[in-house]
């Protein structure tokens, strides 16, 4: 077995290098010849943790929810997307890590292939862990991520604030169920729905019908709102 390469000293930094083992399964699932999303590659992760909400128009609507750990994203399939509702729990299936590049993929997944259908970057920015023990912020993600109890903070353009997403014992033990539920903070909003509130996306600005009939970005990417 060949030495992995861990993330060293860099570790604290939330550096790290995605390894072809943790990617198998998101590549395996894809022809690279057909689809435009990423391949992933030994790419640095960025200094700040990463997150992204996509928008996936596949066989059923959902939410993608990624938040970079140890050089990939870890990632979870909300059918109905965030809640700022404190009192809102929102079923969250674990899915298999993507490529920290999958973050900037905004397109149409051809049909028939896997995931086919629109994907809107509908949310993104970085987070950092959010629970109480922050002498070791990177390694207590860990932690939480392995207990199913994953504390995060968002800094996103339109998610903000605290959340934590709970493993439960339901679904399948490799593609467990989780509920992400938001914390009640100033960012906390009873009553609300900012997936209705939110149609286009945040780093181009197109709604879902103009990314699928491949209208140019309304704004340059990367811009913030
Ligand atoms: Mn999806």
């Amino acid at each position: 077995m060949k030495t992995e390469r861990r993330n060293g000293g860099k570790a604290e930094r939330g550096e790290g290098l995605a390894t072809g083992k943790q990617l198998a399964e998101y590549r395996r699932k894809r022809d690279f010849g057909r689809t435009a999303e990423p391949r992933g590659g030994r790419r640095r992760a960025a200094r700040k943790l990463q997150y992204v909400i996509q928008k996936h128009a596949a066989s059923h609507l959902h939410y993608d929810l990624r938040l970079e750990l140890d050089g990939v994203m870890k990632s979870w399939a909300v059918p109905k997307g965030p809640s700022l509702d404190p009192s809102v729990k929102r079923l969250a299936m674990e899915v298999e890590d993507h490529p920290i590049e999958y973050n900037q993929f905004e397109g149409t997944i051809p049909k028939g292939e896997y995931g086919g259908g629109t994907v809107m970057v509908w949310d993104r920015g970085t987070y950092t862990y959010g629970g109480e023990d922050d002498a070791e912020p990177v390694e207590a993600l860990r932690r939480g991520y392995q207990k199913g109890d994953f504390k995060f903070r968002l800094d996103g353009d339109r998610l903000k604030g605290s959340w934590v997403l709970v493993r439960t014992r339901r679904g399948d033990p490799r593609r467990p169920q989780w509920l992400l539920i938001k914390h009640r903070d100033d960012s906390a909003e009873p009553g609300s729905e900012v997936v209705e509130e939110y149609q286009t996306s945040a780093a181009t600005g197109r709604t879902m019908d103009e990314i699928a009939a491949g209208r140019k970005p309304r704004r340059r990417r990367g811009a913030r709102t």
